[in-house]
């Protein structure tokens, strides 16, 4: 079978054009469940979570680097930060958040803020149980809130392209399919 299809896609030329090279209105798109977008492209005025129309829509970062880089953590925390810090890649975008899901974002952001309360409760009370159980809620308040505050989760993001799981359907239906090959 070798027949050549005169309406197939391209094989080979479906690379993402050059950032600058790229005039095109199209900045977002879909890819399964992934949102991909130039990393300066806003997202529709949309809530990420539900797609339910943005009361909620602001300039907002993200970042990405490499997983590898967490292997620095067993070497040395700082060299890690520093690292990171240097190589991570920024997206940014206007993100929308419906009514909804702003309020159920900052009743996470205040779980965090509010997780050290029963840390300091259990260590006054001065007992080996509530210092153990102070600090077990204090884990759980703080990575819960901080997990469920996130408002995109960064998959990667390059000079080009910033790609994000994490997307209401509702939203990604709503973008053109990614034409190009992901590398
Ligand atoms: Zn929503």
């Amino acid at each position: 079978m070798n027949t050549f299809n005169p309406y197939a896609a391209p094989q080979s030329a479906v690379l993402p054009p050059a950032l600058e090279r790229s005039g095109g209105t199209e900045n977002c798109w879909r890819d399964g469940s992934d949102l991909l977008a130039r990393p300066q492209a806003d997202l529709p005025r949309y809530c990420v979570k539900c797609g339910e129309p943005a009361v909620d829509y602001r300039k907002r970062s993200f970042y990405w680097h490499s997983p590898w880089l967490y292997l620095l953590i067993l070497l040395q925390m700082i060299i890690y930060l520093v690292v990171a810090l240097i190589v991570r890649r920024q997206g940014q975008h206007q993100v929308g958040l419906c009514a909804a899901h702003q309020g159920q974002r900052r009743r996470f952001i205040l779980m965090a803020w509010l997780s050290p309360l029963p840390l300091m409760g259990g260590f006054m009370l001065e007992t080996g149980t509530t210092m153990l159980l102070g600090s077990l809620a204090f884990l759980v308040m703080l990575f819960w809130g901080l997990i469920g505050m996130r408002i995109l989760k960064p998959r990667r993001i390059t000079r080009e392209l910033a790609v994000y799981g994490g997307v209401s359907p509702r939203l990604l239906e709503r973008l053109p399919r990614y034409p190009y090959r992901r590398d």
